[in-house]
């Protein structure tokens, strides 16, 4: 599969072709865990189907790439329905596209001002995590943003992941978060794969979700994966703070780790200062992070805007520039 354009300019044609290359993508990255191409390629070839579809409404269509979520329910896993769907994220690569976001937001909102809560993107794999009577019951992939898998019993072997909530909790709390492999977890595993003369894994991200997509919670526990999480519902049990920032603290207060850069902020050069100084440390963290994702902090101003196919319109991902995929095979020295 190749990303040459349609020979004759068609573009329905070279829409058909950019669909059928980023399912074949999605399939490698989310249910194989083993990306064939960079995450800046399949952003390219994303952000080129995406702009075809605004030019051309003709060629639009509600099972494109741009309106789904790219993963889904492998068998290997019991299934289980998100009654809340697990969605995506807009994306911006410029200060303009963060700008245009501002401007979109603040029509919307009527020209209403608005706080923003601006967080690291972890780059791992999402989870569901369900929590009964403060008792953690359940923990699911994305999946396909509907059904995901029952991961439980490897969540359970992630040491941040609490199996009992501290604090005033909801007899019903649902948490999403990001699981990762720590990086320097990462490179022990590369380094015993170099002695033993196997081939190296290729990135931590992928390594991370394939941890927790396999079978045997032993490995999980010994490849010491961790959690940040960022959201929270109570089937309505009325006690939600009126903000995102507060949501966190109240994520904070009942036993989950936040990430400490999380800050809050009312403009967009702010966001901006921000967004420069987590770029400039981005090899900082022993993980990874590929970009800062804004979000409007008041709830009520959230539910006035809603979504838009598979993405929230009070959140975007800014996005860091790509990187060489070889960054972290850099660090090993393979004659160890
Ligand atoms: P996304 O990564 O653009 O954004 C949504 C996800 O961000 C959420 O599901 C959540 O898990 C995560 N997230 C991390 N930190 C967060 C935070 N602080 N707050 C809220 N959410 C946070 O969407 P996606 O559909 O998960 O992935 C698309 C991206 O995956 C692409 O942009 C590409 O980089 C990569 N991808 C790569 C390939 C490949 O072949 N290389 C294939 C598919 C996808």
């Amino acid at each position: 599969l190749s990303p040459e354009p349609a020979p004759d300019g068609n573009p329905l044609a070279r829409a058909r072709e950019l669909r059928d290359q980023l399912w074949f993508h999605n399939e490698r990255y989310y249910n194989d865990d083993a990306p064939v191409i960079s995450d800046g390629q399949y952003d390219a070839l994303m952000q080129e189907l995406r702009d075809l579809e605004a030019e051309h409404p003709e060629v639009r269509s509600a099972s494109s790439p741009t309106q789904l979520i790219g993963g889904s329910a492998s068998d290997r896993f019991p299934q289980v329905q998100h009654p809340i769907p697990m969605l995506s994220l807009a994306n911006a690569f410029s200060r303009d596209d963060l700008e245009a976001w501002h401007r979109r937001v603040t029509d919307l909102l009527d020209g209403q001002t608005f706080r923003m809560v601006a967080e690291l993107k972890i780059d791992g794999l999402a989870v569901r995590l369900v929590y009964r009577e403060g008792a953690f019951v359940l923990g699911a992939t994305r999946g396909n943003g509907q059904t995901g898998e029952d991961v439980s019993r490897n969540l359970r072997e992630v040491e941040s992941i609490p199996h009992a909530l501290h604090g005033d909790f909801p007899a019903d709390l649902e948490v999403r978060g990001e699981v990762y492999l720590p990086l320097d977890s990462f490179q022990r595993m590369n380094e015993e794969r170099a002695r033993n003369g196997e081939p190296l894994y290729a990135n931590p991200r992928n390594t991370g979700a394939g941890t927790i997509r396999q079978l045997d919670p032993e490995v999980t526990r010994s490849r010491n994966m961790q959690i940040w999480t960022y959201s929270f519902n109570d089937a309505g049990e009325a006690s939600m703070p009126a903000g995102h920032w507060a949501a966190l603290e109240r994520l904070r207060s009942y036993g989950f780790r936040i990430n400490p850069e999380n800050s809050v902020f009312n403009t967009v050069d702010e966001v901006c200062e921000f967004y420069d100084d987590m770029l400039a440390r981005r090899h900082d963290w022993n993980y990874e992070a590929d970009g800062v994702v804004v979000k409007v902090d008041s709830l009520s101003q959230q539910n006035s805007l809603g979504f838009a196919g598979r993405e929230p319109r009070w959140a975007i991902a800014y996005k860091f520039p790509a990187e060489r995929a070889t960054t972290h095979l850099l660090h090993i020295d393979i004659n160890v």
